[in-house]
């Protein structure tokens, strides 16, 4: 396959020039100006897009096994590569949770599989401890073997400090990261939203900011006390950022990544959509969101990450307290980066959704170096309308629905073969 003439933009070679770009088989084999196409090659005309290396969605749930009516592997990668995404890495609370090597073995996909209809790549992250409960460690090196590319409870916290202080012990010679869903159910309480003006206008029970701050705090001083590495999932606080940069300044092995909500929505949202903007770590005040977009200007953020989190129509309806939480993130996620951030250098945009995921998980790609995988995204700035009847994901509900975003993926390759091309994609505009 031939790309040509896009701006090619690589953070890890520091590229960003008008390129074209040669793949073969599953590989890309060269980059130059003014490559001829071949005899019986594909074409792709990237006139007027950003040629990127294919994005990484490290965070998200794909439901299947056991909750395949929110979502399945088909449907889940089918979102992805219409959303831009060529690899994503899915989080471990299925029915049964994958924490065990013949789990990991099942849902994970080094390379797409057409036949079972997997259109990106798939890299589990396993469970923290047995069956999520937060008591027992498992057994890791046995975990990455089959190929888990890191651990997490996420959805749960390990309320046990000393269980998640042996569970950094473990972990710490692998050099695979604990991702941290920090949220302590003592001060959550029957939470449903934000503690705050909003929750209390609307007489609803409130999660305070301190429920999330108060685990990271307590797991980076583990971290740092244990030498592990952990990775804290959807930061929702300004606090949460400031501890970050604390144990940064310790050299603590912290990472961190932010969501597309949580960068542009405030708890007011709730009181606009209901149940639509429920979502955990619920969404905060707009100067916690300030604040988070602020640490991606400045380099504190290591990669974006929509938590992509399906529910079926039934379960996001009905009334706040009852309605299921978190929402389908992955079609909407490159445009409402680009909306956040409107003047992010386009090399730490490509970097934010590409490049830092594959360093901090260690997964191919991230780069369209020769003998890379090509794994490519192509997008332009052309602007889009959020319609949730369009979505390939099961899931609907988001409180992006109507909003205008400023950035498109054009075209999603997944090694080596178009996985997706948007329609009225015309390039050369
Ligand atoms: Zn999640």
């Amino acid at each position: 396959m031939l790309v040509r003439g896009g701006r090619i933009v690589d953070p890890r070679q520091r590229l960003d020039a008008l390129r074209d770009l040669r793949t073969e088989g599953d590989r890309i084999v060269e980059i130059g100006e003014h490559l001829r196409a071949r005899a019986g090659e594909e074409t792709i005309d990237a006139v007027g897009w950003v040629v990127a290396p294919g994005f990484i969605d490290a965070h998200v749930h794909l439901r299947e096994p056991g909750f395949e009516a929110k979502e399945t592997l088909a449907s889940g990668t089918a979102a992805a590569v219409r959303g831009g995404f060529t690899t994503l890495c899915a989080m471990p609370n299925t029915e049964p949770a994958i924490d065990g090597v013949e789990m990991v073995a099942r849902v994970g996909f080094p390379a797409p599989n057409r036949e079972r209809g997997v259109l990106a790549r798939i890299f589990p992250i396993a469970a923290m401890t047995r069956a999520r409960a937060g008591r027992e460690v498992l057994d890791y090196p046995s975990l990455v073997a089959a190929g888990a590319v890191a651990f997490s409870d996420d959805g749960s916290t390990v309320a046990d400090a000393r269980v998640m202080r042996e569970v950094l012990r473990a972990l710490a010679p692998l050099d695979r990261p604990a991702i941290v869903h920090a949220e302590d159910a003592a001060l959550k309480g029957s939470g449903v939203m934000h503690e705050g003006a909003v929750s209390a206008r609307l007489g609803v029970p409130g999660s305070p900011a301190s429920a999330e701050e108060s685990i990271v705090a307590r797991d980076l001083i583990l971290a740092l006390e244990v030498g592990a590495r952990v990775h804290i999932a959807h930061v929702s606080t300004a606090r949460s950022m400031e501890l970050i940069v604390w144990a940064r300044e310790r050299r603590a092995r912290v990472t961190c990544e932010v969501t597309p909500h949580h960068l542009l929505f405030t708890d007011e949202a709730v009181e606009e959509f209901g149940a639509r903007a429920k979502v955990n770590p619920p969404l905060r005040t707009a100067a916690d969101a300030r604040a988070l977009r602020d640490a991606v200007r400045a380099g504190a953020i290591d990669f974006f990450a929509s938590d992509h989190a399906p529910h079926t129509d039934a379960e996001k309806s009905g009334d706040l307290a009852h309605a299921a939480v978190g929402f389908t993130g992955l079609e909407i996620a490159v445009g409402a980066y680009a909306r956040a951030l409107p003047d992010l250098p386009m090399s730490d945009f490509v970097a934010l959704c590409s490049t830092r995921a594959a360093e901090v998980l260690r997964l191919p790609g991230g780069t369209l170096a020769v003998g890379a995988p090509a794994d490519i995204t192509m997008f332009s700035e052309r602007p889009w309308r959020v319609d949730p009847a369009r979505f390939a994901s099961k899931g609907r509900a988001t409180p992006f629905e109507g909003w205008e975003l400023p950035r498109c993926v054009e075209a999603t390759v997944v090694a080596g073969r178009v996985a997706y091309r948007a329609e009225g994609g015309t390039s050369g505009s």
